[in-house]
Formats: C-alpha cells, sequence, structure tokens
C-alpha cells in the first residue's frame, strides 16, 4: 500500500468510525416512527374500532413499497437485474418515495458500496461495526449520501433527477396524502392514515432494515462462507423475499433472491409476472451450474479431511459438472449463432438433459460419501 493509499484508508476509517449526528433521521425515527408505533394503537384504545378499510390501505401501501424497494431501488436499479418500462419506473419512484428511505439516487448509491465493499469502513452498514449500527445506526449516525459517481448510468435518468430534486413533494404525496386520500374515500380516513400511513410506514422501515442486520447475522451460508450475509427464511417473510442474502450477495445481478421455486420471494414473483403485461423485460439469472459450483465450494471447505473414497466421487462430481456446463455454454453458443431451430441444438439439448441427470446422481453419491465418511458435519439443502 502507498502513502497516499494508507491516508486515504486511514482517513475513511477515522470519518466511519466517529458518530456524527445526522439530524434529519433523528427527528423521523424519534417522532414519526414513534407515532407509527404508538398512534393506531391510542386509537384503538379511545374506541376508534377496526374495519375493513384500513387494512386494504395498509396492504395497498405496504404492497406499493414493495414494488419500490424491492423490485425497483434494489434489483432493478442498484444491480440493474432487470430492465423496467416507463410505468414500472414511475411505480418504483412513486413507490419508493411512499416509504421515507431516502431517494432512489441515495439509496442505490449507498447499496452498491454495501456490496462492493461490503463488511469493510467503506460499506456503509458494515455488520463488523454491530447488530444496530448496521440496522439503523448509520443512518443516523453519518452524513446523507451525496457523492453519486457510482450511479452515472441513475444520474441520466430525467424521472430519477426529478425525484432526487423534489423528493419533498414526492414523499409528502405518496407517503402521507396517498393513504389520508384513500381513507376518505373509503369513508375510513383517519384510522386508513393511523394505519396505512403511519403504522405501516414504521413496519415496512423495521423489516427493509433486517436485511442490513439480521440477514448479515443470523441464518445459513450455503453458497458461501467468505460472506457475512446469511440466507434466513424468518427474514424472507418479513423482508418480502429479500433475506435469501448470501445467495443474493453471492450473486448480486440475479433478479432472484430465492433461487428456488418455492422460495418465498414476492419481489421475484412481481418481476417474473411483470413480463407478461410488459413491466418487466430482460430478466437476469444465474447459471445453474455455477450455483452448483458455489454450493459444492461451501461445501468442500467444510471438509477437513478428504479419504479416498470421497475423493474418487468428488472428481467424478467435478467430471459430470463440467460435462453439464460445457454442454450448456454450446448451446448457448448455437442460439445466438443459429437460432431457436437448429438440430444440432436439439441434439445438444437432450445430451445437456442427461448430463444434468448424471450430474444430479453425481451430487447426491458424493454427499452420501462425505456423510458416510462423516468428513465434517454436514447438512444437504
Ligand atoms: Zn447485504
Ligand atoms: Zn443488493
Amino acid at each position: 500500500m502507498t502513502k497516499t493509499e494508507a491516508a486515504q484508508t486511514k482517513s475513511v476509517s477515522d470519518s466511519t468510525r466517529k458518530f456524527s449526528p445526522n439530524w434529519l433521521p433523528i427527528f423521523y425515527f424519534g417522532f414519526v416512527h414513534t407515532l407509527g408505533l404508538l398512534a393506531w394503537p391510542t386509537y384503538l384504545l379511545l374506541g376508534g374500532g377496526i374495519h375493513w378499510q384500513e387494512f386494504a390501505i395498509f396492504f395497498f401501501m405496504f404492497f406499493m413499497g414493495i414494488i419500490g424497494i424491492n423490485v425497483g431501488y434494489h434489483r432493478a436499479c442498484s444491480h440493474l437485474s432487470f430492465k423496467m418500462s416507463s410505468l414500472m419506473r414511475f411505480l418504483v419512484l412513486f413507490g419508493g418515495a411512499s416509504v421515507a428511505e431516502g431517494t432512489l439516487l441515495v439509496w442505490c448509491s449507498d447499496h452498491r458500496r454495501h456490496h462492493k465493499f461490503q463488511d469493510t469502513e467503506k460499506d456503509p452498514y458494515n455488520i463488523n461495526r454491530g447488530f444496530w449500527w448496521a440496522h439503523m445506526g448509520w443512518m443516523i449516525g453519518s452524513p446523507s449520501t451525496t457523492d453519486f459517481s457510482n450511479c452515472p448510468d441513475l444520474v441520466r435518468d430525467p424521472w430519477i433527477r426529478h425525484q432526487n430534486k423534489y423528493y419533498g413533494l414526492w414523499l409528502v404525496v405518496s407517503c402521507f396524502l396517498l393513504p389520508l386520500g384513500l381513507g376518505f374515500l373509503l369513508g375510513r380516513p383517519i384510522a386508513g392514515f393511523l394505519l396505512g400511513g403511519l403504522m405501516r410506514l414504521f413496519l415496512f422501515n423495521q423489516f427493509t432494515f433486517l436485511i442490513n442486520s439480521y440477514a448479515h447475522y443470523f441464518g445459513r451460508r450455503p453458497y458461501s462462507t467468505e460472506l457475512t450475509a446469511r440466507d434466513s427464511l424468518i427474514c424472507a417473510i418479513f423482508a418480502h423475499g429479500e433475506g435469501w442474502h448470501n445467495f443474493h450477495h453471492k450473486f448480486p445481478f440475479d433478479f432472484r433472491n430465492g433461487h428456488r421455486f418455492f422460495h418465498y420471494d414476492p419481489a421475484k414473483w412481481i418481476i417474473y409476472f411483470g413480463q407478461f403485461v410488459g413491466l418487466t423485460s430482460r430478466l437476469k439469472t444465474t447459471p445453474v451450474q455455477e450455483i452448483y459450483r458455489a454450493r459444492i465450494q461451501t461445501h468442500r471447505q467444510k471438509v477437513v479431511t478428504e479419504c479416498a473414497h470421497v475423493k474418487t466421487m468428488s472428481e467424478a462430481l467435478d467430471a459430470a459438472l463440467e460435462q453439464w456446463t460445457s454442454l450448456g455454454l454450446e448451446w448457448t453458443r448455437l442460439k445466438a449463432e443459429f437460432g431457436r431451430k437448429s438440430a444440432q441444438m436439439k441434439i445438444l439439448s437432450q445430451q445437456s438433459k442427461t448430463a444434468r441427470q448424471e450430474f444430479k446422481v453425481a451430487y447426491a453419491t458424493w454427499k452420501q460419501s462425505l456423510k458416510a465418511a462423516q468428513a465434517a458435519p454436514f447438512r444437504a439443502g
């Protein structure tokens, strides 16, 4: 490391270690979140009653938040994991503003740094500074981001710039006036505002923050043990599918966080079905062979010693995965060159299916041999 680099690292380290109060988030959490937590229960205690209208507003507003933050800010804009139509882009900007988590530019700039510098001093919500720092402390204890040099693609978009410049207006309309207006329409303005506006805001924010804290603390690491990010069904349920965080940090460009069809991930389903109505397109996924490769690598790191039998199974597994991968790559090359109807592609497709089955058998056999050898504590799945 040169002297200049060392000085830069020291300066970043010093500035991030210092707690410098950021008064706007402090006011927001102290006042709006406290109201969000207490106002609706107080209204109930005073005899305001419970009706379906406020719950309808609550779920509608919650859904808008998922579109804004999880589908849009996170997967579409931070990671460019799919393309959005103009209507979808507007829904994302509006839905993102409705949960008061900052402008799209600020959110994405922070999040890109989180992935690029994860678990280091330059990571805005560095988990090594503790659970509460990663959860909320970083927002109230460090200045808001104003440097968007890591988001040149987003800065070019005029709607994104508009939301960034007039954020207060977007926020007041989408976050407060909308639930109030819906409450008036349905005849329950106060309850609609308290539950669908304030309490929804408190809950949505806290559930989002779990991804930076809980999902870097609790759960399993099937795809990489080098990351602090973990997979957790509990977190996925609370955070609308974002709890499959070990997979996400390993393959951040994938539009899915829960990559299996049964993994609970509402944001993934919205993006997937959005294709059929023209809202989303060009969805990026990780080749399944790469996912297996990561899992095998993780399992191998847990194995302390390999007996001769495990070694043989391990070599057979590598050969089967290599064969399946190369057939897949050849199929992709031919598709790009000749299109879908080539006869050679049909043959390759069949060969690839066979290779996949052979790999699955080799994978199961290898796992069995590991278990039998008791080379390391091992959990499948
Ligand atoms: Zn993370
Ligand atoms: Zn991410």
